[in-house]
């Protein structure tokens, strides 16, 4: 029988996860919403290892050359929301440029396997950019996650400097691609502000993802994870990430969700549960 065990004590769901040599990016990436979202109980699972090919300067996970993926991840995920009943899954990974698929038949192995052992369960998958392709980006929706999310990160100027490796029009092509493979899921990407970027920037970036067909954009104040990343530019006042919001939404954008602790999986089954009241997806 499945357990749906209430998740208040953080540090014992950090044992469990070690357990199952599982990462979360919400400790990886240290999440300020950490304790929030564990006790939902939601959980961001990071698969495909802990090192990525990429080096964006605003994040703290392991850069340099990965080990080959593990045959077992897919599995231990699956059992791992089980045995903490999960009520929302996320899974995200870091960048495989290494690999020929690019990692994406880990995250359609993973979405059946937790499909499988949590048929109640909803999948939301955060993915990479898979180098552009678009038969990837296509074979992971078939694979039926509820949300496909992949953040955009930062505004267009930015992204050389900040985001090497990433091409702001390849992202808005990948949204692009999933909502039109399949227009029932809910497509969903996210950006930081604090790197740099100037109000016009940020409008520019909203219309951008409204003509991919985006359905819920996330909106998060950058914040410094260790030394070892880029300094913030700016901390932008509350008042303007509720301005964003209510801008976003009447450009056509159907939810934003706008905040200085807003990250990429805030919130994410209330969101999708939201959605799917107003019949905005399937
Ligand atoms: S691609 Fe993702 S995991 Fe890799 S460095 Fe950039 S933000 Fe971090």
């Amino acid at each position: 029988m499945r357990k749906n065990k209430r998740l208040s004590d953080l540090r014992e769901l950090k044992v469990m996860l070690r357990a199952a040599s599982l990462s979360t990016v919400c400790e990886e990436a240290r999440c300020p919403n950490i304790s929030e979202c564990f006790s939902v109980p939601t959980a961001t699972f990071l698969i495909l290892g802990d090192t990525c090919t990429r080096a964006c300067r605003f994040c703290s996970i392991k850069k340099g050359k990965p080990k080959l993926p593990s045959e077992d991840e897919p599995f231990n995920v699956a059992k791992a929301a089980h045995d903490l009943g999960l009520k929302h899954v996320v899974i995200t990974s870091v960048t495989r440029d290494d690999l020929a698929d690019k990692g994406a038949f880990k995250f359609i192995e993973t979405i059946r396997e937790v499909r499988e052992l949590n048929p109640g369960t909803t999948i939301e998958v955060l993915t990479p950019d898979f180098g552009g392709r678009q038969d990837l980006v296509e074979a992971v929706l078939d694979a039926g996650p509820d949300v496909f999310n992949h953040n955009v990160e930062t505004v267009k100027r930015l992204h050389r400097n900040i985001r090497p490796g990433a091409d702001i029009d390849r992202s808005l092509n990948v949204l692009t691609w999933a909502k039109n493979c399949s227009p029932g899921t809910l497509v969903k990407s996210g950006f930081m502000v604090g790197l740099g970027e100037r109000q016009e920037e940020i409008m520019t970036l909203l219309r951008s993802l409204r003509d991919a067909g985006v359905d819920v954009v996330t909106i998060g104040q950058y914040m410094r994870p260790t030394l070892n990343q880029i300094p913030v530019e700016k901390y932008w006042e509350p008042r303007y990430f509720d301005t964003w919001a209510a801008i976003g939404r009447s450009m056509g954008i159907k939810h934003v969700i706008s905040g200085p602790l807003v990250r990429s999986s805030y919130h994410a089954k209330e969101i999708l549960k939201e959605m799917k009241a107003k019949d905005a997806v399937h």
